[in-house]
This record gives structure tokens, C-alpha cells and sequence, in this order.
């Protein structure tokens, strides 16, 4: 029965608990401590069953428990304390407002300096300040903020909110652009037989902390894209995360056709078509619903490809609108585009076939003045191979100036996998560089954690750099105290598991005994070892069960030093063979009867991950590297002082794994996948047996483990400034936001004309490069030098019709390897000296060699442009021959 009306009930309030809708409404309550235990303290139960949803609780609550708080002044003056500290946190003058203006040598675009850019929308005006001079618009397909909005399906996800998350936190101008799935991703739950079923829960976006974005008549905003044949319709729905906005696009309304309604249904729903679709949506409807919004955005991050298609949308703009041509136009969206990769393999790109990609976009091949190959080019490596299929990575990075890895080890993967698009350029100046990823410390280390933090180290902690000197004071908390709480830590993650066991059971329809059993699982002092991500099979989840009878004897060899698993994560609907390591763990489980020993928890999410990362003992992960392009639950737990044992890939392989847990080998990549798992699976079992599990139940007099604790500390003091998501937005900042935003004012100042010129510049100097000749080179000694021997060379180059200020003449020297290549090389720019009576170039350069060993030299040559984001842009590099 379709209804004739429908009416937005909204809860009804006593007005003395006006407030707690304010809170309700900007998930700031879920790093402010004090209002999320405000929301827990107004009803335990519903907090729990709501999904610690606060709106829905206010939406539920019975009316008589209202009129008791009213009553209750201790509730009261924390609902009171709650609302000013949120107050004190919107207006706090933040690291952004202290950064920005100084010294970033930016002029200042004539807003008065005192007039604030990040003077947002808060969730009361919804009405961004277009004055504002900057905005960074930040895009996602899913974003991971809380429990209660299930809209993510794991790091990428969790990853994305953290980032909001800090961005709030140091007040950048940041929006987020994302899908508002009615579905969102699965909820996982077993059958008998331990096999993964899925369950798609529909939200409820009424009922969420989210608002609905009206016109100024009150009518629902509503953008349009063209799809083939049709136009669909989206609306549009905020959440607002402190001081950040995240607008969502919602496509399941009239008068869209029912395909169109579930654009935005499922996360990584549906077929290849389906996710076209929902990639225009995110890109291209992102675009267009930020101008609607009124956003006058200034650079754009494409947080993996997912979203690039918004860069086909800004061009197109800047054609139809701004009047560019399509270099021009091109030329300011990659100047002001920042892509991060995600993806250590080829086979985790998106990939679309040709034919689909002109089929849904052709029409702005045309807008373009590009042929189909012209077009398609944009997403293939090789532009040649007409067969190859349009990669959504390749055209983010060739629509971008700034592109990173999201840890060290992955930027050198990612350099190695996409140097084809920088054909002559040494591998590791590919212009991929890497931030490292991070978590948002306020939102996943433990409640009773952070108050000791807090009063151990001050509440800067959570942010503080890692040379701030707070850090020296972690050895103020006394070892005792850091592991009650963390023995608490590990009671409350176990009696919660208990719990959801029960109750996954029961759903399931289990028998009373294995309820009963399912009580008692896990011991609250034993040493606990937690594994919990995505079930990928690059990820490993089976190789501690390699050897049954050895793990079993780790287990429960010794009666006093017995170790326990607690497990958790979703398996991809489609990915069988991830779903076919669930089943091999609890078949293991079951078959062993060790289901007190090892629990898989079901329905791995934001809530129990944050509850596992800190009552586990030891982080155990064993990615096959170097596929876990990051990793971030292992920050997650270092924070709250577990040691990491993994295998040395992602964020690990660069972190102290020596002082702040255990490395799984040394960094080998093996040929042999089997022989890798057992080679990886005996260092595993060793490092158990000789080392974990001697320093846990390594006690002194008093029962405590110091030396482990002393080890917990160092993991904290080590990874948390580091590991942190205020450290990573920091770095975006500066590295690609502001150069990013300082570059389109620069470029679109003066009615566009700097980047007509930059774009009219670029075409002559592809059209004159290949005339460019180094004619001689002259080295003023032999072949024998000594270290610490200056030696000066000089260059002649015939730059034909372009003059030395479109170029920059470079000295490449280096040791030369046995292959006879100039390996790790270090570029030196000469100095212009003038040019000769032929009209030659002349450079010059003094080397100073410092090591002993053969040493090689070479010449380039790279484009020089003020307006430049860097010498690589134009894919332009000459080398002497
Ligand atoms: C942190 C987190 C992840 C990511 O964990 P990885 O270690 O990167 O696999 C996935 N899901 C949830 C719910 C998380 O909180």
C-alpha cells in the first residue's frame, strides 16, 4: 500500500532536553566522551539496541523516561557540560586558522585577514558561506563515521571518516561528497554450517543523524544527471561531522525509473553497469550537487578512482560556462585535483570496458572536440591499445597534479605500477609519492584509555606531533594502572563477544547447549590474540591454522600460559573463496573443540572492531605483502597499547616492529605462495612460542607484566603520533590542499588568463620538445677521480625555438649498478651561463663526490613553468644520449 501523504515525525522534546537534539545531530558525539556517555546514560538498553543511534533513540524513548531526566539534575548539568563543549569546539580558533595565513606565502584573495574560511555550515545553517575562500571537496564511495550509519564496508571506509573526522578537528575546509545507500553494505551472519549469509538491513534515513537539504522554499533540493536516454534524479542528505559537512547523494526517489531508485541502494552492488552508474552518480552528481549547494570548491581529493568521473563533470563546466577550451579547462581541473590510490594490484582497479564507457559517457567525448580514441586515452596507460580496457586509477592520475599511496611501501608499489604513464622518468621520481594513513585517535581508543591519557598526558595526546614532549611523560602512568584498565579492557570486549555469540545464536535458532557454551567462551586472563579485517584471501586469515597440532599446543600446551583467538570480518558476497576461510575457521573450531579458545564474532563492524582493538592482547596480521596497500586496524590497536605481530607490509613496514611488537620475516616477497605460507606460518608459531607468550606471562611479584607493559607503552608513545589521522590530514594539508587551492586561485584569477597561458604554453612546448638537442657535454677531468673531488661539467644544448626559461637543465648523477644503470640518481639543476656565439644553451655544474665507487652522470632535460605544479606535469623528459 503506497501512502497518500507521508509526514516527517520529528521526536518531541521537553524543552529543557532541547540540547540533547543539537548533540544528536553532529556525530561529534562519537569522540566527545562526555555526550556519548550522555546518551548512553539516558536509557543503557535502547542506547544498545538503537545501534547507539542517538536520533532514533530520541525518535523511541518513552515519554515517561524523559520526564525523569528532566528531574534528574545529574543528567542534566552532563547534558549541560555536553552542549558547551561542543559550543567550545565549533568556535575554538583551530591549527587550520593558525597555519593558513602564515606563511604559506599565498597571497590573500581579498577577504580581509580576519575574515574566517572556516566559517561552514553548522547543523543549524545549512547555508555554506560561499565568501569563504577556499574549500576543499573531499570524495568517497563509502565513508565509515559510526556504528549507526552503515554505509562503509571496511578500512577504505573507516579510513575516509577518520579523515572527516580530523579535518573537523583542525578546521579545515572540508566537505565530504559521498552515496547515501538505502541498503548500505551487508549485515554477515553464519549458518550452521559456519558459511557466510548475507542480510541488507533497509535504513532508515529519517530515523538517522542526518538531514535533508532543502531549497530556501522548503523544497527538497534536487540535482539531475544524464544517463543514456533518461535524466535521474537525486536529492540530497548531510551528516554533519563536527565542524565538516558530508553531503550524500539519495537516487531511490520519484519520478526515477526503479534501475535508477537503487543507483544508490548497495555499496559494491550490483554488475559493471550498475557501478558505472553509481560512479557517475558520486562523480559526476557530486560536482553538480556542490554547486548546488553553492561550494566555490578550490580542490578536489578523489579518495581512490571511484569518484574521477568528477573531473569529466568540472571540465565540461569550464567549457560550457567559463568559455575554456578543453586543454584550458583540463589544465585547471588538474591542478586542483588530488587522487589517492588505494591499490597495490591491478586486479583491484576498476576497469570498464570501452564500448560501456562511450556508451554511458560518450557525450562528453563530444563536448570535448575529442574522437573516441582521444577520449578513451584518458583511462589507458598505454594510449596506443585501442583493446585496453578504461581504468578509472589511470584517469584519476592523469586528472590529477598531486597522487599518493597511502603508506611508504605502497608508494613505491604504486610508482612501480603506474611509471608507464611517466615514460623516461627514473622510478623513483614518478610522481606518486606517499602519506602514510592514520586513525582518529578520539574515535578508537577506549573511553577509560583516553581519560588516562588524559590526565597522564594532557588531552593533546591525541593529536600532538611526534616530537612534542608530552610523549616523554607516558612513563608518569603507572604500570599498574595502564594494565587494569587494559585487563578491563579485555574483560568488557569478551563479556560483549559473549553477548552478540548469544544473540547471533538465538537468532539463528541454536540449540540451549551451544547457548550455554556460547557464555562461556574466552577467558578474561588469558593472553588474547585478535585478527579482525575484510576477509580477502591476499589477507591470510587461515595460516595461524597451518599447523593443527602446533597451534594446539600453543593454545593449550601449558596450562598457565594459554592463548585464545578472537576473529572477526566479512567476506565480499561475491568473493567465494573468501567466504570459504570463514567456514575453514569455525569448521576448525568445531572440529577441534576449541570453541572456547577461538571465537569468530559475527558481523564484524565500527563497534566491535573498536572493542577488539583494545582487549586483545597482540594485533596479529599476515597480509601476503606487499598487498595490504596500508592496513589500519593495527594502528587502531597500537593506540591503545596492544604490540602489533605482522608480516612487514603497509603501514608495519614502517613502523618500530621491533620496539612496538614482533615482524613476521624480514620483508620477503616470495614466488611460491605455498611455500611463503609455510615459511610465514613456522616464524608465526616461533615467535609465539618464544616470544609472546613468555613476555605475557612474564610476573613480577605483584602479578604484573611489566616488561609487556613497558612494551605497550612504547607502542602508544611510538605509533600514536605518528599512526594518527590528525598527523595524515595535517600532511594533505599542506602537501596537496593548499598548494592545490593556492593553484586554482592563481590559475582562475584574472578571468582564467594565467591557466590560458600555462595550457597555450604547454601545447608549443610539446609541439617543440622533440627539436630540443644536447649537443656536448664537457667533464673537466678524466676518469679517475678522488673522493671528495669537485669536478665541473658543462653543457651545450640547442633548445631550438623554446629559450631557457621553458626549461630546466639537470645533472643526474649516481653509482652506477651492474647492469651499467645509474641506480637511486640525484637530479642537480645547472646554472644557465648564456648562450655561445652558434646560439647554443650553455649550462654548468660543480659535483662534489663524496663516495667512493663508480659513479655515473647523465643530462636531462624537463620543462620549467611558473605555473607548474612540478617538472613532471607535462610528462616531458629529455635524456642525453
Ligand atoms: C579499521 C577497520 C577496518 C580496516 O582494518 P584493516 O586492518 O585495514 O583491514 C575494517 N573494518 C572496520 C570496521 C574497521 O574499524
Amino acid at each position: 500500500m503506497q501512502p497518500i501523504r507521508t509526514f516527517n515525525v520529528s521526536p518531541s522534546l521537553p524543552a529543557r532536553l532541547e540540547p540533547l537534539r543539537k548533540l544528536a545531530y553532529n556525530l561529534l558525539w562519537d569522540w566527545n566522551v562526555e555526550t556519548k556517555d550522555l546518551f548512553r546514560r539516558l536509557d543503557p538498553d535502547l542506547w544498545e539496541s538503537s545501534r547507539h543511534n542517538p536520533v532514533l533513540m530520541l525518535g523511541t524513548i518513552s515519554q515517561a523516561r524523559l520526564l525523569e531526566v528532566v528531574e534528574d539534575e545529574g543528567f542534566l548539568a552532563q547534558m549541560d557540560r555536553a552542549a558547551l563543549q561542543i559550543e567550545d569546539y565549533l568556535k575554538e580558533r583551530t591549527w587550520y586558522e593558525k597555519t593558513r595565513d602564515k606563511g604559506s606565502g599565498t597571497k590573500n584573495w581579498g577577504q580581509g585577514s580576519n575574515s574566517s574560511p572556516s566559517s561552514f555550515p553548522n547543523s543549524q545553517s545549512p547555508i555554506p558561506n560561499t565568501r569563504s575562500p577556499e574549500c576543499y571537496a573531499y570524495f568517497s564511495a563509502e565513508f565509515g563515521l559510526v556504528d549507526c550509519l552503515p554505509i562503509y564496508s571496511g578500512g577504505l571506509g573507516v579510513l575516509a571518516g577518520d579523515h572527516l573526522k580530523s579535518a573537523s578537528d583542525l578546521g579545515l575546509p572540508l566537505v565530504g561528497v559521498g552515496l547515501l545507500y538505502q541498503q548500505g553494505y551487508f549485515a554477515q551472519y553464519l549458518n550452521a554450517d559456519g558459511w557466510q549469509q548475507e542480510r541488507y538491513p533497509i535504513n532508515d534515513f529519517y530515523n538517522m543523524p542526518l538531514h535533508l537539504e532543502r531549497n530556501p522554499d522548503g523544497s527538497e533540493l534536487r540535482i539531475t544527471v544524464d544517463y543514456p536516454g533518461r535524466t535521474v534524479y537525486a536529492r540530497v542528505w548531510r551528516v554533519q561531522v563536527g565542524r565538516v559537512p558530508l553531503y550524500m547523494l539519495d537516487t531511490n526517489i520519484e519520478p526515477n525509473n526503479p534501475y535508477d531508485h537503487d543507483i544508490t541502494d548497495q555499496l559494491y552492488g550490483g554488475d559493471i553497469d550498475m557501478r558505472i552508474h553509481q560512479e557517475i552518480m558520486l562523480g559526476i552528481g557530486g560536482v553538480r550537487m556542490l554547486k548546488a549547494l553553492g561550494y566555490n570548491v578550490t580542490a578536489y581529493h578523489m579518495n581512490e578512482g571511484h569518484a574521477a568521473f568528477s573531473a569529466l563533470e568540472r571540465i565540461r563546466i569550464l567549457i560550457q560556462e567559463q568559455g575554456l577550451s578543453y586543454i584550458e579547462a583540463r589544465q585547471v581541473v588538474a591542478s586542483t585535483n588530488i587522487f589517492t590510490t588505494h591499490t597495490p594490484v591491478p586486479a583491484g582497479i576498476d576497469l570498464f570496458p570501452p564500448d560501456k564507457v562511450l556508451y554511458y559517457l560518450g557525450h562528453y567525448a563530444e563536448i570535448f572536440g575529442l574522437s573516441k580514441d582521444e577520449f578513451l586515452a584518458l583511462g589507458r596507460e598505454s594510449t596506443g591499445d585501442l583493446s585496453s580496457p578504461f581504468s578509472m586509477a589511470v584517469l584519476a592520475l592523469k586528472m590529477a597534479t598531486f597522487s599518493n599511496g597511502v603508506a611508504q611501501l605502497h608508494g613505491t608499489v604504486s610508482r612501480q605500477m603506474f611509471k608507464g604513464l611517466w615514460t623516461g622518468v627514473p622510478i623513483q621520481e614518478v610522481p606518486i609519492t606517499a602519506i602514510t594513513n592514520g586513525v582518529h585517535a578520539r574515535s578508537c581508543v577506549a573511553k577509560s584509555t583516553q581519560e588516562l591519557y588524559d590526565r597522564y598526558l594532557g588531552p593533546n595526546w591525541s593529536s600532538a606531533p611526534v616530537d612534542h614532549p608530552l610523549w616523554d611523560r607516558m612513563n608518569a602512568i603507572p604500570d599498574e594502572e595502564l594494565w587494569r584498565n587494559h585487563e578491563r579492557c579485555r574483560l568488557d570486549m569478551i563479556l560483549y563477544v559473549r553477548e552478540r555469540l548469544v544473540k547471533h545464536l538465538r537468532d539463528r535458532g541454536a540449540s540451549p547447549s551451544e547457548i550455554a557454551q556460547a557464555q562461556e567462551v574466552l577467558d578474561p586472563y588469558v593472553l588474547t590474540i585478535g585478527f579482525a579485517r575484510r576477509f580477502a584471501t591476499y589477507k591470510r586469515a587461515t595460516l595461524w591454522m597451518r599447523d593443527i597440532e602446533r597451534i594446539k599446543r600453543i593454545l593449550l600446551g601449558n596450562k598457565d600460559r594459554k592463548v585464545q583467538f578472537v576473529i572477526a570480518g566479512k567476506a565480499h558476497p561475491k568473493d567465494i573463496p573468501g567466504k570459504e576461510l570463514i567456514r575453514e575457521i569455525n569448521h576448525f573450531i568445531r572440529e577441534n573443540n576449541l570453541e572456547k579458545q577461538i571465537v569468530f564474532v559475527p558481523n564484524y563492524d565500527i563497534h566491535i572492531a573498536r572493542l577488539m582493538v583494545a582487549g586483545c592482547d597482540v594485533w596479529l596480521n599476515t597480509p601476503r605483502r606487499p598487498r595490504e596497500a596500508s592496513g589500519t586496524s593495527g594502528m587502531k590497536a597500537a593506540m591503545n597499547g596492544l604490540p602489533n605481530l605482522s608480516v612487514l607490509d603497509g603501514w608495519w613496514d614502517e613502523a618500530d616492529y621491533v620496539r612496538t611488537g614482533w615482524a613476521i620475516g624480514h620483508g620477503e616477497i616470495y614466488d611460491d605462495p605455498n611455500y611463503q605460507d609455510e615459511v610465514e606460518a613456522n616464524a608465526l608459531y616461533d615467535i609465539l612460542e618464544k616470544e609472546v607468550v613468555a613476555l605475557f606471562y612474564h610476573r613480577d611479584a605483584d602479578g604484573l607484566p611489566r616488561r609487556w607493559v613497558a612494551k605497550m607503552k612504547d607502542a602508544i608513545r611510538l605509533n600514536c603520533p605518528l599512526f594518527n589521522t590528525a598527523r595524515m590530514v595535517r600532511e594533505y594539508a599542506q602537501r596537496a590542499y593548499f598548494p592545490a587551492s593556492d593553484r586554482y586561485h592563481i590559475l582562475t584569477g584574472d578571468n582564467y588568463a594565467p591557466a590560458k597561458e600555462l595550457a597555450a604554453w604547454k601545447l608549443n612546448l610539446g609541439e617543440h620538445w622533440y627539436n630540443i638537442t644536447i649537443k656536448d657535454i664537457d667533464v673537466s677531468v678524466g676518469p679517475d677521480i678522488e673522493v671528495n673531488q669537485t669536478v665541473t661539467v658543462k653543457a651545450k644544448v640547442d633548445l631550438a625555438t623554446l629559450t631557457n626559461n621553458d626549461v630546466q637543465v639537470e645533472l643526474y648523477q649516481g653509482a652506477v649498478d651492474a647492469s651499467g644503470e645509474i641506480v637511486n640518481g640525484v637530479p642537480l639543476v645547472m646554472e644557465y651561463q648564456g648562450e655561445d656565439d652558434q646560439g647554443l644553451s650553455i649550462y654548468k655544474a660543480d659535483v662534489l663526490y663524496t663516495t667512493s665507487g663508480l659513479q655515473g652522470l647523465s643530462l636531462r632535460v624537463l620543462p620549467k613553468h611558473k605555473y607548474l605544479s612540478s617538472p613532471y606535469e607535462p610528462r616531458l623528459i629529455l635524456w642525453a644520449q
